[in-house]
């Protein structure tokens, strides 16, 4: 709550948060900061009356949205455990975090009242219908003094790869990572901030927090899509937004078709990160959007913050090729981060950023965490410039006749082909190899292709058994909400019947 009342105090009069316009019954247009903060006082003493303590878990299942926003300053900024859930969920996911994470009170986004009509908790609230989310106007909450090692909010894991597991994070682990976020993307009062990202996934990257300590407008976006992305930067004058690779391609080809001067063009930064992005969408965001490219790397249990890579004055007058071998590396270490790879490549982190634990599951958290030392799951090096490269994770590493493959060199290796849109490389099963290399192609529109020429094209540029023994054209692939590629769902149906030896 620190950085809502400093919004108040500093930047009271300032637009805190813009809904959607045509957001249905939830919608409240426009606040100011010092709103932002009525209504989140107001919520916290509406749980205050229902007699919902310190340390209790409120659940809020929400597509992106002004109240949203409000809740995790009432709730989180008033001693309750924020727990917001993916509002693409089906109703059984919700009912067992729901129940998993204890929560008392559930908070549910009007269109999915219905959907979610059987999931129930000790008090339920559909927002916009019942006013009574917040108490009356003149009402106060109660004092709580902030504790850092309290936890904050419990984030349910995306589900890329296994069941959900809560990732508890305390106050200490979000206010370090709003703090490093704004001092390495260099985050001012002169920004204004798109969330494209829904802001249930580790706190939408700590944006919500580290936008509200320094009084920038955040604007909402629900429909995340590169045409609409461009209206909103034009409308609202945006000069920061974070997003998956996936999200940057609908943008790089928005701009394509945008009339006039990309919106944001020597003013906006891109925050890439989630997943790799490959090298040919390095190359190609300073020049044809006119943004600053930035990417980040981290976890939903790392707050999620580990390294950032930002242009350094000393790379400026690089060739573009050597400019984008740069940028597309994980990045340096943030502010209080150590990083370290151990002998079978993992990399390990130590920060105030690492989770304090997985909810409920103590074995899990004995398992990812080596002293204070967290393992994220993904292979990577350190060069000796201490920046970090991602070379995958280490459940999607494939292992092809006793060789490993990373599949985002493969990926990266078959996106810089002019006709390909969209690409994952999986391992499927082969009695010869043990697995085989399989890419899911995605063309560009109207370009032709065939399977022969995209595996020469990956002969001539990656050793022989890095090269991908059958491609299958498909019209989409399985994605999470942040734009990560499910990847587990698309091997399933190579591997009916058989169990597939991860690392
Ligand atoms: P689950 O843990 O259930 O599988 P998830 O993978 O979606 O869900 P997140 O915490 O959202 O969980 O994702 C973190 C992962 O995203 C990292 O471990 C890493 O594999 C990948 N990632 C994030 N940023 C980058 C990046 N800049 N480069 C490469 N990979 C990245």
């Amino acid at each position: 709550n620190d950085f809502i009342r400093r919004a108040e105090a500093v930047y009271g009069d300032r637009i805190g948060v813009v809904d959607e316009p045509d957001q249905p019954a939830a919608g409240l247009g426009s606040l100011t900061y010092r709103e932002v903060a009525a209504l989140a006082r107001r919520q916290a003493a509406k749980l205050d009356e229902l007699g919902i303590g310190v340390g209790d878990r409120v659940a809020v299942v929400s597509q992106n949205s002004a109240r949203l926003l409000v809740s995790f300053f009432g709730i989180s900024g008033s001693g309750r455990v924020l727990v917001p859930v993916n509002f693409r969920l089906s109703a059984d996911e919700v009912a067992y975090i729901v129940e998993h994470s204890g929560a008392r009170v559930l908070i549910v986004d009007p269109e999915l009242d219905d959907a979610l009509a059987g999931v129930h908790a000790e008090f339920r609230f559909v927002i916009g219908k019942d006013e009574d989310l917040y108490a009356a106007e003149d009402a106060e909450p109660g004092h709580w003094q902030p504790d850092e090692a309290a936890t904050a909010t419990i984030n349910y894991t995306s589900g890329t790869t296994a069941r959900p597991k809560g990732v508890q994070l305390t106050h200490r682990n979000i206010w370090t990572n709003a703090m490093t976020f704004a001092l390495h993307a260099g985050v001012t009062d002169r920004d204004v901030y798109l969330h494209t990202l829904p802001m249930f996934h580790a706190n939408g990257w700590g944006m919500p927090f580290a936008a509200a300590g320094v009084g920038v407008p955040q604007i909402v976006l629900r429909k995340v899509d590169g045409a609409e992305i461009l209206r909103r930067i034009e409308q609202h004058g945006v000069t920061l937004l974070c997003a998956a690779p996936a999200v940057v391609a609908s943008v790089l080809e928005a701009a394509r078709k945008w009339d006039g001067e990309v919106p944001g063009a020597d003013r906006a930064r891109i925050v890439v990160a989630g997943a790799p992005p490959p090298t040919k969408m390095v190359t190609r965001v300073e020049p044809e959007l006119g943004w600053e490219f930035i990417q980040i790397y981290g976890l939903t249990e790392t707050s999620p913050l580990l390294t950032i890579n930002r242009s350094r004055a000393e790379w400026d007058g690089l060739a573009a090729e050597e400019r984008a071998a740069n940028l597309v590396r994980a990045g340096s270490p943030a502010l209080g981060v150590q990083l370290r790879v151990d002998e079978e490549g993992e990399v390990l982190a130590r920060s105030n950023v690492v989770l304090e634990g997985y909810w409920g599951q103590p074995e899990e958290t004995a398992k990812a965490l080596d002293g204070d030392w967290f393992h994220t799951g993904d292979g990577g090096r350190i060069g000796d410039d201490g920046y970090l490269t991602i070379s995958d994770r280490k459940k999607d590493v494939i292992i092809t006749g006793g060789e490993n493959v990373s599949s985002i060199e493969v990926e990266d290796c078959l996106f810089s082909h002019p006709a390909v849109a969209e690409v994952a490389v999986i391992g499927v099963p082969s009695e010869k190899w043990g697995e085989t290399i399989k890419a899911l192609v995605v063309p560009a529109p109207g370009v032709e292709v065939s399977e022969v020429e995209l595996i020469a094209w990956c002969k001539q540029r990656l050793a022989g058994y890095k090269a991908p023994t059958s491609i299958e054209f498909r019209a989409h692939l399985a994605r999470t909400t942040t734009g990560k590629l499910q990847k587990f769902k698309l091997r399933r149906q190579y591997w009916t019947g058989q169990e597939r030896q991860v690392n």
